[in-house]
């Protein structure tokens, strides 16, 4: 991963970015920004292996449908896209500056474009690719292989387990994508780079 181009080119696509070498170093900061906030949480195995909503919902109101507690998953989902603060991770994020999310049910890439005060995506070394050909080609072919297969989902990449087959299957989870060229307007942005590999 060329750091240094991918930071420049996030800064110049108006994202703020932090930089950590650890995800406890990231967790602990993410920790000192959001106290006392609404937060909603997009499906992320990088979230979760952070273990963020249980850290940050020591001091904040946290809703993910990851753990939807005594509400129903899509009453969670649905309050998650109107929160101040929203988290999520990426599919694919390019050293140019593009940024590439795959969704099933599109709460994820909704929360992500509109209707909060502030947006952290938070980002593995792993997730990095050089160009927007490669990232896009990560996010299809690994990212989304691998959720299929977390979700046990019976399409072709589950069971081979090696790309994407751009499957008709009733269980294709891959429904829709976003590419942000540039954070949106509306809302404040912030990439955090972690150098460790962090969910897929
Ligand atoms: S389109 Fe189908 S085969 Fe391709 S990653 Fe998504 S679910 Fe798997």
């Amino acid at each position: 991963m060329d750091l240094e181009k991918l930071v420049k080119n996030l800064e110049k696509n108006d994202y703020k970015v932090s930089c950590f070498d650890t995800a406890a170093e990231a967790s602990a900061y993410l920790n000192e920004q959001i106290d006392g906030k609404s937060v909603g949480f997009g499906g992320s195995m990088t979230l979760e292996e952070m273990g963020l909503f249980e850290s940050l919902g020591k001091h904040n109101e946290v809703i993910w449908h990851w753990h939807p507690g005594s509400r129903p998953e899509s009453e969670a989902r649905e309050l998650s896209t109107k929160t101040e603060i929203y988290l999520s991770s990426v599919n694919g994020m390019a050293e140019t500056g593009e940024i590439i999310n795959i969704d099933g049910n599109g709460n994820r890439v909704a929360g992500m474009l509109y209707g909060h005060k502030k947006v952290y995506l938070v980002v593995g070394e792993n997730k990095v690719a050089p160009n927007y050909e490669k990232a896009l080609w990560r996010a299809r072919n690994i990212a989304a292989p691998l959720n299929a297969k977390r979700l046990s989902c019976k399409t072709p990449c589950a069971v081979k387990g090696d790309r994407c087959y751009d499957c008709d299957s009733p269980g294709r989870i891959c429904r829709g994508v976003s590419l942000l060229w540039k954070a949106p307007r509306s809302m404040e942005f912030e990439v955090v780079l972690v150098k460790e590999k962090l969910g897929y």
